[in-house]
């Protein structure tokens, strides 16, 4: 492509409504330009880097076995009404009527997929031997955003990735979701991203049962802890029960303590199954609120949190979940505390709620944990149980490690999310005996455009963007110094012609401008080869060969020019 054929709108200026990097520099660039807030025009150089961001994106998709479909962003709403997911949505769910001959149409514009992808399924799927099946799209989602901002960060209108998979089993489940979370990992490292794939709020699965891939910018909306000495990391909205879960301390000889007994019960499996989550991804401290008193849910495990889980389960009661609470009240409050059987911990199932009791003492098994234990008396609650403040310096749930904390973008989330859509969409499958079961599913999206603003937020420097070659608008660019020298276009055309048959995607600024305008630019748009035709060089056999990341240029024989480049 030849710069005076395209459009490139590049500015000198720094746009005054542009807070961030990655916002001024793809407008400077000219990558993008703002139709309002919220919706953004990819120009050519834009739509070039969200073309290949979505190239690896769909390589590595088919490598993992997901196979590409194109669902209508146009969705009925009676879809959302059966999921719950009106409400759930809320405003950010864009709702509208149109009028069909004699009557009135009600729409929404799909800010994901899960309804659509799972009624289709439901029609089309009856039976185990059609699953496992993992289907994705890469399509326009819509979501009137609260605060849309930082350029292509936060749009109301944006490319995703969305990949659904449905399996009859957990374990298929599972062994979809690795394989997801890795194709996640090789996407984000072969575009360029330093990334941190983190724990993210569960969902009904439990434990690890969903990532988002963060990376880390001062920029980002999200927090994120980590953890230098074991790698532990999460995202701020799920770690901070972290903190509480390690505040709590026996405050006397366990042996002390009445022991309890239910024969009926007999393990830790059976909380478990109330809560509906794996044994060993019970780790968690909530909070809730019973007629405005709070109620600390302690449950241990050897894994972690899973708040979700729990969550839901006792959305079937009428406690709602407390945001802080001071360490008085919660020592003062009536506690529920469930460790594993065999772990000297206690278990204090006297509670008021009748949910969280029934599962805690259905956990004790014969001589395992202790009942009738007294809040204050016979353990102690350390550290702050303000829960929306877990952050650098707190200890590491997992290890002895202390915790430290940075922002993140979210630009990718893998998800486990068992039956909820299935459930509620009928979309069910015979096993072997002909016996019918809700299709468990996952779902897993990026955020396209994102990768894109993160890749700008990220790599630059002074001058401008600074592209890794698998997501670069153009992998060369090729500057003839002087456009009315006629050996200096002979030979910038030969170099353009030759990197094109090459499979060189090659940009050649023909501007009739100075050698500093156009080395600003190119600096600018951030190109990562640059190769610089001049008569002078030309007159001694020599280009001028330059990685953007390099501060000379390296002059070379023509006859060696090409082969440095490919
Ligand atoms: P966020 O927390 O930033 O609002 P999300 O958790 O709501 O994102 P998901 O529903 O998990 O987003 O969607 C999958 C991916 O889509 C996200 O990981 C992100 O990369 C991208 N994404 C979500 N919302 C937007 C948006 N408004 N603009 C651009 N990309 C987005
Ligand atoms: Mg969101
Ligand atoms: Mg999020
Ligand atoms: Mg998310």
């Amino acid at each position: 492509m030849r710069w005076t054929q395209t459009f490139i709108p590049t500015m000198k200026e720094v746009p005054a409504d542009a807070e961030i990097p990655s916002h001024r520099l793809m407008l400077r660039a000219g990558l993008i330009r703002q139709l309002m807030a919220g919706a953004y025009t990819y120009l050519p150089l834009g739509h070039r880097a969200l073309r290949k961001a979505e190239a690896v994106v769909r390589e590595e998709m088919e490598l993992a076995g997901a196979v590409e479909l194109l669902m209508p962003a146009l969705q009925p709403i009676e879809l959302f009404e059966k999921t719950g997911r009106k409400d759930a949505f809320g405003n950010v769910l864009i709702q509208f009527d149109v009028t069909r001959r004699d009557h009135e149409v009600h729409l929404a514009l799909g800010p994901t997929h899960e309804e659509v992808v799972t009624d289709l399924i439901s029609r089309q799927i009856s039976s185990y031997r059609q699953l496992p099946l993992t289907v994705f799209q890469i399509q326009t989602k819509f979501r009137n955003e609260e605060r849309p901002r930082f350029g292509v960060l936060r749009t109301s209108e944006f490319q995703m990735k969305d990949a659904y998979s449905f399996s009859t089993s957990v374990e298929q489940l599972n062994e979809i979701y690795d394989r997801m979370y890795a194709a996640y990992c090789r996407i984000f490292t072969r575009c360029g991203l330093s990334y941190v794939p983190v724990e993210a709020e569960s969902g009904p699965i439990g434990g690890d049962a969903s990532h988002e891939f963060m990376v880390p910018a001062g920029n980002g909306e999200d927090s994120i802890v980590r953890c230098a000495t074991c790698g532990y990391a999460a995202n701020l909205e799920r770690a901070e029960t972290g903190r509480a879960a390690a505040g709590i301390v026996p405050a006397n000889d366990a042996a002390e303590l009445q022991k309890v007994d239910t024969p009926e019960a007999t393990s830790i499996e059976q909380v478990s199954r109330m809560l509906k989550c794996q044994p060993e991804q019970m780790i968690k401290t909530l909070i809730y609120l019973a007629d405005g008193k709070p109620v600390a849910v302690l449950i241990r495990g050897d894994h972690e949190a899973n708040e979700g889980k729990i969550r839901r389960a006792l959305d079937a009661t009428d406690v709602e979940l407390a945001d802080e609470a001071t360490i008085e009240e919660v020592t003062n409050a009536p506690v529920g505390f469930a460790g594993p059987v065999g772990i000297n911990c206690p278990v204090i199932a006297d509670h008021d709620v009748p949910l969280i009791r029934d599962a805690i003492t259905g956990a004790n098994a014969a001589d395992a944990h202790y009942t009738g234990v007294n809040a204050g008396r016979d353990y102690q609650l350390e550290g702050t149980f303000d829960l929306r403040d877990a952050g650098a310096g707190d200890p590491c749930p997992r290890c002895e490690g202390t915790l430290e904390q940075v922002h993140g973008i979210e630009v990718g989330h893998v998800f486990k999310l068992g039956t909820k859509y299935s459930e509620s969409l009928g979309a069910e499958f015979l096993d072997e005996n002909e016996k019918r079961h809700p299709i468990i599913m996952g779902c897993y999206g990026i955020g396209v455009n994102r990768i894109i603003a993160s890749l700008a937020e990220t790599s630059h420097d002074d001058n401008g963007l600074i592209w890794p070659i698998s997501i670069a608008p153009y992998e060369a660019l090729i500057i003839p110094l002087n456009t009315s020298d006629e050996e200096v276009m002979k030979e910038a055309d030969r170099f353009y012609h030759e990197l094109k048959q090459r499979g060189i995607d090659v940009l050649m600024d023909d501007r009739d401008a100075r050698p500093g305008f156009k080395f600003k630019d190119a600096d600018l748009v951030g190109i990562p080869f640059r190769l610089v035709v001049g008569g002078r060089g030309l007159k001694e056999g020599l280009v001028e060969i330059k990685h953007r990341t390099e501060e000379e240029p390296q002059k070379v024989p023509l006859a060696d020019a090409l082969d440095i480049l490919v």
